[in-house]
Parts: structure tokens; sequence; C-alpha cells
């Protein structure tokens, strides 16, 4: 009885301690646990979700789940020939957002998605778009290369915004097109280098 007593005592000093120490804490350095992020999906299809989870491996099988792609979990740590399971996992690629890592789901905006280079679908035209494709984010939105105003490029990048600026004072070109605005090609006039 004096044991437990003494324990009690000193789990309430050790609660003290922390409790006295979390203000000192700054806000971006959770104290708790902070899970990776990741990005979950099938190589070559627009079906990538943002999911936070321990490891690769459970990362890409939260997916499968939400997917539906299997009714139980299995308990195999690694994948099995066979298992139903397991084969639903395996058949999808996950990769890691360091960057993400904390936030909340519901933070990651469509912009954050080509800023952490994984594509998505531009906020404006809705086509699917790449960082490698010249799609940019613009504060939260998703802009695909076509898409991109000046005003856009003053923004992520004014020394590509100069450059534009330049091409149109060369070709006498009016700095917003009258007609066919929304055509792609002649949008690629403007930033074709
Ligand atoms: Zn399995
Ligand atoms: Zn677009």
């Amino acid at each position: 009885m004096t044991d437990i007593s003494r324990r009690d005592v000193l789990v309430g000093a050790a609660a003290i301690v922390a409790a006295a120490n979390l203000p000192a804490i700054p806000m971006q350095a959770a104290p708790a646990e902070v899970l990776p992020a990741w990005v979950v999906g099938s190589e070559g299809e627009f079906n990538w979700q943002h999911i936070i989870a321990r490891t690769e491996r459970e990362a890409r099988r939260f997916f499968a789940q939400e997917c539906g792609d299997y009714e139980e979990d299995c308990d195999h740590e690694t994948d099995q020939d066979g298992c139903d399971c397991c084969e639903a996992i395996a058949s999808y690629e996950a990769e890691r957002k360091p960057m993400w890592d904390g936030a909340p789901y519901d933070s990651i905006t469509p912009g954050d998605w080509l800023r952490s280079g994984t594509g998505h679908v531009c906020s404006r035209c809705s086509y699917e778009t790449f960082p490698e494709e010249g799609g940019r984010g613009v504060g939260k939105e998703a802009v695909c290369e076509e898409c991109m105003t000046l005003a856009d490029w003053d923004i992520v990048d004014p020394d590509r915004a100069a450059e534009i600026r330049a091409d149109m004072a060369d070709w006498g070109a009016p700095v917003s097109p009258a007609n066919d605005s929304t055509d792609v090609g002649s949008q690629d006039l403007t930033h074709g280098k």
C-alpha cells in the first residue's frame, strides 16, 4: 500500500512537470506524435488521396480499405500471395509528403498538391495538370499552364511574369487577348519558352 501511494505521488509529480512545460512548446512542434503524411493512388491514374498513416504499407492499406477493395484486414506484415487484402494493398503506390506532416486533411489545398510535386485537377478548368507540365500552385488553387494568367505569374514567378510582358511588348500584343482567351493554342504563345 505504501508502494502504491508513493508511485502515485511520483506519477502525479511527473504529470505536473509535463503540464508546466506545455506552454513553452511552440505550436508547430506538436508534443503529440506527428504521423507521416502520404499520397496514395495508382500510377498513371487520377485517384490519389492524402493519407495520414504510420507506415507506407499502412497508408496503402487505408486507401485500399477506403476503396472497398477487400473485406477484412489480414495480419500479414508483408505482402502475401493469395491474400485478397495484401493484393489490394500491393496494387497501390504511396509517396511521402514530409511537408504535409502534422497538417490536418482539410488544410491541404489543390495548390499544395502541385507545390508538393504531385498532379491535381486544375481549379479553374478541371483538366488534369502536373508540375512537370507547367501546372502551378497559386495560393490555394491548382492552376494548369493554360489557365495561368499574368497576375498568377506575378505571384508565383515574377521573373517569368516580366519575360511574358517583354514578349508581349515585342509582338505588340495586347496584354489581355480579346479573342480566344480560353484557347489553349493561343495562350501557349504567351509562354512558349
Ligand atoms: Zn494479407
Ligand atoms: Zn486549367
